[in-house]
């Protein structure tokens, strides 16, 4: 965000920052939901196989907009990336993925670090302080092992839901990635030989785009010869969305379809280290790399000299959004941060909620600072259900009881009390995100 915009948004009220915030989540809805993005989407999934292969994403709560990646991906997010068993939500969703007979599954666990200011991951960081004060190198080890963890937990879930349902098992789930929060580049890492202390071999999306930036540049005659990190001012701002988004899915086609050295680079590393992957997963997979590489050619973030400047370096997170059924609010935004999770259950959510309020006290957000309570639901369903309606009562009703536990909790409760936090519930529509209602139960406190 601009000095201008965080000054003049330090006269508003806490409503006119709650309806601002709204208000850049519905533009983007509303692109989202058009046929230009539409046409875009329907291109990446033909491009990523996606009627053969689904993908999630499972991100750090602290680590920086995905929404920057592909809108195919479903994304998850916990602290630190970190599952130590699968969930309600979670579960469900694997579940759901695993009754799919004709449709593998490609997970990313990420992990997150950051390549030039060094700050890494908050939680990861955090933990090992509970031992010893950690470099940034120790601290970006210790996130990846943690993912590489995620990643086995969910693998055996997975699986186990295969069985029950009769579905040959994967071999593999998904796969480790690793993102540098100051460039946006993906690293694929290779699995971990278990017991051997070695090397971790990787893959640096980033760095092939500017190794081979002759190679783009002289790509379909030229088309993209003027294109190189055109979009580095202006990759976060929600006008140039379309054309940025636009741009991207050109270059990704292009590249796919080339049989140049970057490409065949990315194809010899799956073949070498994924060789237990299936032909769907590696095109799904191929499609998020090839993606990324295009989008650092096209931001040029990689190649800025010296500290990155782009608007997400520092946490500059405006508020949290605490969504028990997956589908947040605010998730494809791209000119504002907020936090976001996705808790499997009550005590989970609180304690997401008071480490991210820590994480907005370090930075001096302003206060009070606002934590949405996020309800996705299909908009069509929900307007042709009109007001007296039991289904509709139920999901209220469940929003009402979160939004009164919540209040229970007695750290909350303070916070909520000393003005420091408020609870904003809102229904959104799952697929663009978009507001339907903004229903209010401080009656019921
Ligand atoms: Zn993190």
């Amino acid at each position: 965000m601009s000095p201008e915009m965080k000054n003049r948004e330090e006269t508003l009220s806490i409503e006119e920052r709650i309806e601002q915030i709204i208000e850049s989540n519905d533009t983007m809805a509303e692109i989202l939901a058009g046929d230009p993005f539409q046409k875009l989407l329907q291109r990446e999934k033909e491009l990523a196989g996606s009627d053969e292969v689904q993908i999630g994403g499972i991100f750090c709560v602290d680590g920086r907009l995905p929404s920057l990646f592909s809108r195919l991906l479903n994304t998850w997010r916990s602290a630190g990336s970190y599952v130590p068993k699968v969930g309600a939500l979670l579960g469900t969703a694997l579940e759901h993925a695993a009754k799919e007979k004709d449709r593998f599954l490609l997970e990313l666990v990420t992990s997150h670090y950051s390549g030039k200011t060094g700050h890494g991951c908050g939680w990861a960081k955090a933990t090992l302080q509970q031992y010893f004060d950690p470099n940034p190198e120790e601290v970006r080890d210790f996130a990846r092992k943690v993912a590489g963890g995620t990643l086995n937990v969910i693998t055996q879930k997975f699986n186990e839901f295969c069985k029950a349902d009769g579905v040959t098992p994967q071999e593999r789930v998904g796969v480790q990635i690793e993102i540098d929060t100051d460039d946006f580049g993906l690293t694929l890492v290779a699995p971990e030989n278990r017991g051997v202390e070695m090397q971790v071999e990787s893959l640096n999306m980033a760095r092939l785009a500017i190794h081979h930036k002759s190679e783009i540049l002289a790509l379909d005659k030229s088309r993209f010869k003027d294109k190189a990190g055109i979009y580095l001012e202006k990759f976060d701002k929600t006008e140039s969305f379309l054309e940025f988004y636009g741009d991207i899915v050109d270059l990704t086609d292009c590249l796919l379809n080339t049989k140049n050295s970057l490409v065949k680079e990315v194809d010899a590393f799956i073949r070498e280290y994924f060789s237990d992957l299936v032909p769907a997963q590696i095109k799904g997979l191929k499609f998020m790399l090839v993606r990324n590489i295009a989008f650092e050619f096209l931001t040029g973030l990689n190649e800025v000299e010296g500290e990155p400047t782009h608007s997400f370096v520092e946490h500059d997170e405006r508020a949290m959004v605490f969504s028990p059924r997956g589908k947040r609010f605010g998730r494809f935004l791209t000119n504002l941060q907020l936090f976001g999770t996705t808790p499997s259950n009550t005590e989970e959510a609180i304690s997401a909620i008071l480490m991210e309020i820590g994480l907005l006290e370090a930075h001096e957000g302003q206060k009070p600072h606002i934590l949405f309570l996020s309800e996705p639901v299909d908009e069509k369903v929900w307007i042709e259900l009109g007001e007296k309606n039991e289904l509709r009562d139920l999901v209220i009703s469940k929003q009402a009881q979160l939004f009164i536990d919540l209040h229970q909790n007695i750290e909350i409760k303070r916070l909520v009390k000393e003005g420091k936090i408020v609870i904003v519930p809102l229904i959104v529509d799952a697929d663009t995100a978009k507001v339907l209602e903004r229903p209010d139960y401080t009656a019921y406190l």
